[in-house]
């Protein structure tokens, strides 16, 4: 039996996905097992895709041409590995150069850096809050623990990068009040045993998914 199940529930007529930890042991990794279906799933309904019905993969009306994309750290290191870059020249090369101004690691943007012909060109290595997002109506719990997994990676990306120093002194750079709430939640984050739990992992099926959830 899978450690983590995806159910329905119904609420005022809309369906609603959620997802039961069926397995104290359970890990991020089992997590992302049983939420990759919901991406190619072409039945459930998707606010976004064409005629409400679309697998993600081949989603023509892309939510990536917009995305605020701060990787997590696994994908992080990934990614670089996969391009052969060091951190270094991934950072200068792939991300968004005023939001380095600002201290943030953003994807450089709209569309995104990896967006090609429309398809994603990095999908199996993609971040955690690209592999969650998911315009169909998701149940409270299920929407809180996702991206306060997707929070907790994206930290750790931050506080990584700066251990390596990384990261340019930030200087006077114009900030948007979106950035300004991704700093602050970054630094409600940074002392977490979830960010430190993501600084010690070599890949997703070492970060135990009780740590995450209330
Ligand atoms: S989540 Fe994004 S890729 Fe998936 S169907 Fe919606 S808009 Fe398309
Ligand atoms: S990394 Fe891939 S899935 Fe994520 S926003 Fe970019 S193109 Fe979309």
């Amino acid at each position: 039996m899978s450690k983590v199940s995806i159910g329905q529930k119904e609420d005022n007529g809309k369906i609603l996905l959620g997802i039961k930890v069926e397995d104290d042991s359970a890990s991020l990794q089992d997590l992302l097992d049983a939420w990759q279906p919901l991406c190619d799933d072409t039945l459930i309904h998707k606010e976004y895709a064409a005629a409400y019905h679309d697998a993600c993969k081949a989603c023509q009306v892309n939510c990536c041409n917009s995305a605020y994309v701060i990787p997590d750290l696994i994908a992080f290191k990934k990614i670089a590995a996969r391009l052969d870059l060091d951190y270094q020249d991934f950072i200068r090369q792939y991300f968004q150069k005023e939001k380095l101004a600002a201290g943030l690691l953003r994807l450089s943007p709209d569309p995104c850096i990896f967006l090609q012909e429309r398809i994603c060109s990095i999908y199996a290595l993609r971040s955690l809050i690209c592999r969650f997002y998911i315009c169909t109506p998701l149940q409270g719990q299920t929407e809180e623990l996702i991206y306060k997994i997707s929070w907790a990676g994206a930290a750790a990306t931050q506080v990584f990068a700066e251990q390596q120093g990384l990261l340019p002194q930030t200087g006077d750079a114009s900030r948007s009040s979106f950035d300004l709430l991704f700093l602050q939640l970054l630094e409600q984050y940074r002392h977490t045993q979830m960010v430190e739990s993501f600084l010690q992992a070599d890949d997703y099926s070492d970060i135990p998914l009780g740590l995450f959830v209330s």
